[in-house]
Parts: structure tokens; C-alpha cells; sequence
């Protein structure tokens, strides 16, 4: 029996789009929508599409956009004009999709890769159809939780980062603007810091890998602050450290038996362990 194709899912990585030509493309009145390259055949006009983003900063894969399929087959003189591609170029299939709706972000986490096997989703290789039956449930959830905005916030909302100490009130961020530099695919470089280092197996005789790879556990940092958070002196490590502990200390708690005097230790060396027991002591 030959299932019902609903949607399809599109697949792209997170630091390999495009993001600075997807917002030409938003921007651009040649087109209604954005180009896509698709090779699927049971592909149809009106057929709903799910953007999947693999290789996210904070650790989990998602759908993050929501489309609909304005057209099967783009003209391939569309497609090089778009590309600067010259015109004996051979180009591949494309289809059009309308301007996305972005996931609204407190539900994004729903549409996660582990949420997503829910739905029979345990392969997001590539490009892939939903079948009607299975995805029924998945689509009512997506329709539900996509809302419209501007071509720019997609963007920012959803793909933006900024440092994690970018607005905090000690002076020792000031000197430093926690902005860095934009990469090739439009978005500015930052940096994932593991807060319980990925080194720390196990803490107190629980395992802390599936933790520790955890969107929870991931915190964006500008190049500066990352490194200040391992080799700053005792003082500025600490600040830090208690910092994020404060924010995240509900879910460490709940997944992690550690406490804060380990967390100290784990950032800290043994020079700078005796150095403190020596300052206790004296
Ligand atoms: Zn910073
Ligand atoms: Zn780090």
C-alpha cells in the first residue's frame, strides 16, 4: 500500500546556510517565496514543508521554519539568475516555498529530533516526505505553533545568539563588547561552552554524558567570555560560574547530583586550589 505523502521536511545545517541569502531571497520581488533545492517526486503544489536544522549551537536539531510549496519546478532561468550562474550552466531541480513562518521559539523545543521520533522521524539524513497517517498529529502541532514574522527576526529570533554575559551589570564585562565577527553564512561567530566540562564522565557515580551533550548544559559565549570562563583568574572564573549555576541551578539539580563546591573544583586547577586552602589556612 502506497502512503499518502502530507509534507515533506527539508534539511540544512545550522553553520552551513545560507542565512544572508535567505534574507536577500525574503527581500528579493522576483520571487514569492525562497528557492529550494528538491529532487523529491511526490512533491505538490500547496504541500506543506518543514525546515529542520541540524548542527545547532545549543546542542538540539529542530524544526525551526514552516512553508508551503508555491511551485514544483522553478525555471532554470530563475535559478541561475538567483545563483549568478552563467547561462549554459546546468542547474538542479528547484522548488519554490512561500516566505517561512518561523516555530514560535518557547514551543521550539517540541520539534526537537527526540520529540520528532514521536512521529516516526528517525532518520532526518536528508530530504524526506511525512506520510498523511503517521504525521496527522505532527502537523496539527506545527499548524498550531507557527506564527508569521519579518523576513529579519526569523532570523534573529531563531537563529541569533549573544553572549551570555553580554548584559551583565559587573564591570569586569564592560571593557569588551561581546559582539564578534560575521561568518560567511551571515550569522556572527559565537561559541558553545559545555558548563559541566565534557571531560566529567560521571559525578558522584551518575553517568553525565546524555546531560552534558543537553541543550541545558550548553552556554553561549563571545570568544573573550569562553575563554575568560577557563583561564581567568579564580575571581572572574567563580563570578561566572555561580552566575549561570544561579540560572540553571532548578535543572542541575534535577539532573545532576553535583554541587556547587565541585563545580568550583571542576573550574579550577590544583595551583589555584592551594592557593585558596593556603589563603584559608594563613
Ligand atoms: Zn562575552
Ligand atoms: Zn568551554
Amino acid at each position: 500500500m502506497t502512503e499518502d505523502v502530507g509534507a515533506i521536511v527539508l534539511i540544512a545545517n545550522y553553520y552551513e546556510y545560507d542565512f544572508k541569502k535567505m534574507l536577500e531571497e525574503l527581500e528579493d520581488k522576483t520571487y514569492d517565496g525562497i528557492c529550494w533545492k528538491c529532487d523529491l517526486e511526490k512533491v505538490k503544489e500547496g504541500m506543506p514543508v518543514y525546515i529542520y536544522y541540524s548542527s545547532m549551537p545549543d546542542g538540539i536539531n529542530r524544526i525551526c521554519l514552516a512553508s508551503e510549496i508555491l511551485k514544483t519546478d522553478v525555471e532554470p532561468e530563475l535559478i541561475r539568475k538567483s545563483f549568478n550562474l552563467d547561462e549554459n550552466s546546468q542547474v538542479e531541480k528547484y522548488i519554490l516555498i512561500s516566505k517561512p513562518k518561523a516555530i514560535v521559539p518557547e514551543q521550539i523545543d517540541q520539534f526537537s529530533f527526540e520529540n520528532l521520533k514521536k512521529y516516526n522521524i528517525n532518520n532526518l539524513q536528508g530530504k524526506r516526505y511525512l506520510y498523511k497517517q503517521s504525521h496527522k498529529q505532527l502537523l496539527k502541532l506545527l499548524a498550531e505553533n507557527t506564527k508569521n514574522i519579518g523576513s529579519k527576526r526569523i532570523i534573529t529570533e531563531l537563529f541569533g545568539l549573544s553572549c551570555e554575559f553580554a548584559y551583565d551589570k559587573n564591570e569586569i564585562f564592560h571593557s569588551t563588547k561581546h559582539t564578534t565577527f560575521k561568518r560567511e553564512n551571515g550569522l556572527e561567530y559565537y561559541e558553545s561552552h559545555h558548563f559541566i566540562h565534557r571531560a566529567q564522565h560521571a559525578i558522584n557515580n551518575k553517568p553525565m554524558s546524555e546531560f552534558i551533550e543537553s541543550k541545558d548544559n550548553i552556554v553561549i559565549l563571545c570568544p573573550l567570555c569562553h575563554n575568560r570562563i577557563h583561564y581567568g583568574s579564580i575571581k572572574d572564573k567563580l563570578y561566572m560560574v555561580n552566575k549561570i549555576y544561579e540560572k540553571k541551578k532548578e535543572i542541575i539539580k534535577e539532573k545532576t547530583n553535583i554541587t556547587l563546591e565541585q563545580l568550583h573544583n571542576m573550574y579550577l586547577t590544583s595551583y589555584e586550589l592551594k592557593k585558596i586552602d593556603k589563603e584559608k589556612n594563613s
